[in-house]
């Protein structure tokens, strides 16, 4: 199918082939006409599979043809999202690709002065991209007014509908108009957030592309069982491997970010962190460098395991197995992105199993142990007492070539030009 088959308006067509998209992911094919409708969606899709494109074309596509010459524009479209890299990232593709539409957007986000923000809000805008606290924030102070928004967007729904979130979710719900469209997308929607998600939507239409919460297969996974104390001459091992151009690693804390990115610099590998006691500036130099690759490795929690995407990323390190399942699908999923091969690897440690468990389940596949490495897993009952756990045997995989950044093109035909 080609883009022109959904009803897109010229201008972004013109757009989404400077963007060097082709044909539609699956995702887009079939949310873009359901948005188009009009009607509520709850969309679930694998990471890396163009959800932004799936909402940001047709909300597009809405707000210029619906476009009222007033002399100030009003917010209309509202995208909430729960970190700033990400709200970042979005913003950019309503820029590309609404750049022949007119459409303006701005990004709302904490840890910056909202002096830029609220001087563009004051403009005028069509689009706001926001993550919760500055939206609230700036509502608080009378810079934004949701009474005019038609379509809103949850990004990561899951994310926003769980304990972290919900609260400020439901403040701006209040405030939304009763009549709207909404739209809720993730990777992975748990159950309960399905049915939460359902007393917000109007008869919505579901969208799930592939199983919810599956991880895509050109992801090849595969965990190494270690010790704790052995997690750091592991990774270093494993980053001699030349053929990783690029690795994300995930630590559970903000500290171990910093010690990781400090015991891999030591050894001459380019290494920076990320994570939510860095500065606003500090973090986006971090993720900028790494996407211009003047950095090798970047060390992460969480708050880059959702949604962030890095051209070419061809390897994601979990130092740290996720106790949070979905976590692990979000995280590995920065890899293996618009069709490109990746390598997801995860260190296990005793006290993991339990966590590595649950991803298994979640995923329905069992992840390959590599055993044949330097530092395996000798202390299989350390302190504190793990969750009483069966062990895994011994499945004599050979350690996978990290796949670099090959892409093989699935469903989309030249590369992308611009971002
Ligand atoms: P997303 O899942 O929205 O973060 O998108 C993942 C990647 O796929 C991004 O790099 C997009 O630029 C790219 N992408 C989205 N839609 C398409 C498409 N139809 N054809 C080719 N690439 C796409």
């Amino acid at each position: 199918m080609q883009f022109q088959s959904l009803n897109i308006i010229e201008p972004i067509l013109k757009a989404i082939d400077e963007e060097g998209y082709t044909i539609p992911t699956p995702i887009q094919e079939e949310s873009i006409p359901i948005i188009l409708r009009g009607n509520d969606l709850l969309g679930c899709a694998q990471t890396g599979t163009g959800k932004t494109a799936a909402f940001a074309i047709p909300i597009l596509q809405l707000l210029s043809r619906d476009r009222t010459y007033v002399k100030k524009r009003k917010i209309r479209s509202l995208i909430v999202t729960p970190t700033r890299e990400l709200a970042i990232q979005i913003g950019e593709s309503f820029k590309a690709y609404g750049r022949h539409t007119g459409i303006n957007c701005t990004v709302i986000f904490g840890g910056v002065n909202q002096n830029k923000q609220t001087s563009s809000l004051q403009g005028g805008v069509d689009v706001v991209v926001a993550t919760p606290g500055r939206l609230l924030d700036l509502m608080n102070q009378g810079f934004i007014s949701l009474r005019d928004i038609e379509i809103f967007v949850l990004d990561e729904a899951d994310r926003m509908l769980d304990m972290g979130f919900i609260r400020d979710v439901k403040k701006m719900l209040a405030v939304l108009p009763k009549k709207r469209q909404s739209l809720f997308f993730s990777a992975t929607m748990p159950p309960e957030i399905i049915k939460l998600a359902s007393t917000i939507l109007y008869h919505p239409n579901e969208v799930s592309v592939t199983p919810v919460s599956s991880t895509v297969d050109i992801i090849k996974q595969s965990v190494y069982f270690t010790d704790k104390g052995k997690k750091n001459a592991l990774l270093v091992d494993i980053l001699k491997d030349k053929s990783i151009k690029t690795a994300l690693v995930f630590t559970r804390t903000k500290y171990g970010a910093d010690k990781v990115a400090r015991v891999i610099s030591k050894q001459n590998i380019k290494a920076e962190a990320i994570h939510g006691d860095k500065s606003q500036n500090a973090r986006q130099r971090a993720l900028n460098n790494f996407k211009a690759q003047t950095i090798r490795v970047l060390v992460a929690t969480d708050i880059a395991a959702r949604g962030i995407d890095v051209d070419d990323l061809g390897c994601v390190i979990n130092y740290e197995i996720p106790n949070i399942p979905e976590t692990y699908v979000h995280r590995i999923g920065r890899t293996g992105r618009a069709g490109a091969e990746g390598t997801a690897i995860s260190f296990c440690d005793a006290t993991e199993k339990a966590y590595l468990k649950d991803i298994e389940k979640l995923i329905s596949k069992s992840i390959p142990v590599i055993d044949d490495h330097p530092f395996p897993l000798m202390d299989h009952n350390p302190e504190p007492k793990p969750k009483q756990q069966q062990g895994r045997g011994k499945q004599g995989h050979a350690r996978p070539k990290p796949s670099g950044n090959n892409k093989q093109k699935k469903w989309y035909g030249k590369p992308k030009t611009t971002r």
